[in-house]
C-alpha cells in the first residue's frame, strides 16, 4: 500500500546520502528504479537520477521520460505501458500527487551537488508517448509542482512536518484546467456550443456550455499554438476523452477509438498536422 503525499517528519528539502536512505525514510520504495508505485494504485514517488537524456527540468515543471526498454542508458526496445509507466499515468486520472526526489546525477541546475534531495509534491498534468532519440517508443510525463496544500483536500495542513502516529491520509482532487481564451470562445460560437463529436449542446440557466480543446497542447514541451486551427469545440466528456487519448482524429476526420467523423464548419479550418501530432502521441501505441 502506497502513501501518497507528504511523509510526516520528512519536509521538502531534506537531503540524503544514498538511495537506500531515501528508501528508509519512506519516500520511495525502491533502491534503483525511477518510479515507486503500482499500476493499479498510482505512483507515490519518482527519483530523477540521470537515466534519460530526454528529461527536461524547468524547476517547477519537469518533463520526465519513463523507464523500461533500456540496457543501461541505451534504449533497445519500445517502453511498455505497464507497471511504473501505467502507475504514473494513473496519477493524472486520480489526481494523485507524486513525490519528486532529485539525485546529483540528474542533469539539471536544480539537482543537488551530491546525494539526493526530496523536492516536494508534483501533479501529473499530462502524459503521452513518442519516439525517443533511439527510435523506440518512450513515455513522457509533464509534472507540475504543487503549491503548499494545493489539491490535497481539506485534511492537508500547511508546513506540517511533525506529528505522532501514522501519516494523515490525504485525498487529492482531480483538476482539469480549461483554458478559456478569445480563440476558444470564438470557436464555440462558430459551432453554436455544439460538440463536434456528438453534436450535444449543454444548456444551463446562464447559457450554453462547451469547452475549447487544444489539439496540440499548449505549454512546454508541446507548445501548440492558441489559434483556431488548433482548437476543437467539445462537450466535457469528449474533451476529457480526447485529452486522455480515448479517441484520435484521422487525416480524413474519421475517429479512432470511437465511431464517427468530426463535424466541421466552413468558418473553422483545422490544421491536420496538429491532429497528426495528437494522434501519434496520445493514441494507442502501435
Ligand atoms: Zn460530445
Amino acid at each position: 500500500m502506497s502513501i501518497f503525499g507528504e511523509i510526516v517528519g520528512v519536509p521538502e528539502g531534506t537531503t540524503f546520502e544514498s538511495r537506500e536512505a531515501v528508501r528508509k525514510a519512506g519516500l520511495h520504495r525502491h533502491g534503483i528504479a525511477g518510479i515507486s508505485g503500482a499500476a493499479d494504485e498510482g505512483a507515490d514517488a519518482i527519483a530523477l537520477a540521470g537515466g534519460y537524456e530526454d528529461d527536461q527540468d524547468f524547476g517547477d515543471v519537469v518533463i520526465y521520460t519513463s523507464e523500461g526498454g533500456n540496457e543501461g542508458r541505451k534504449q533497445v526496445a519500445d517502453q511498455a505501458f505497464t507497471k511504473g509507466n501505467k502507475a504514473l499515468a494513473l496519477n493524472k486520472s486520480l489526481g494523485l500527487p507524486v513525490r519528486v526526489i532529485r539525485g546529483h546525477r540528474h542533469k539539471s541546475p536544480y539537482s543537488p551537488k551530491s546525494g539526493y534531495r526530496y523536492d516536494g509534491l508534483f501533479a501529473v498534468d499530462d502524459y503521452w508517448h513518442e519516439k525517443g532519440q533511439s527510435g523506440y517508443t518512450v513515455w513522457r510525463y509533464r509534472l507540475r509542482k504543487l503549491k503548499t496544500g494545493e489539491g490535497l483536500g481539506p485534511d492537508a495542513t500547511e508546513g506540517k512536518t511533525e506529528a505522532k502516529g501514522p501519516a494523515p491520509k490525504k485525498t487529492a482532487v482531480v483538476s482539469r484546467i480549461i483554458r478559456d481564451t478569445a480563440i476558444t470562445r470564438q470557436i464555440k460560437m462558430v459551432h453554436d456550443y455544439r460538440c463536434q463529436v456528438c453534436n450535444e449542446r449543454l444548456e444551463g440557466p446562464a447559457g450554453p456550455y462547451a469547452e475549447g480543446a487544444h489539439i496540440k497542447p499548449l505549454g512546454t514541451p508541446h507548445n501548440g499554438p492558441d489559434e483556431e486551427s488548433n482548437v476543437l469545440c467539445l462537450c466535457p466528456n469528449h474533451h476529457a476523452l480526447f485529452d486522455m487519448g480515448g479517441f484520435t482524429v484521422n487525416q480524413d476526420l474519421t475517429f479512432n477509438g470511437i465511431a464517427g467523423k468530426l463535424r466541421t464548419a466552413t468558418l473553422h479550418k483545422i490544421n491536420v498536422d496538429h491532429l497528426e501530432y495528437h494522434r501519434s502521441r496520445y493514441g494507442k501505441p502501435s
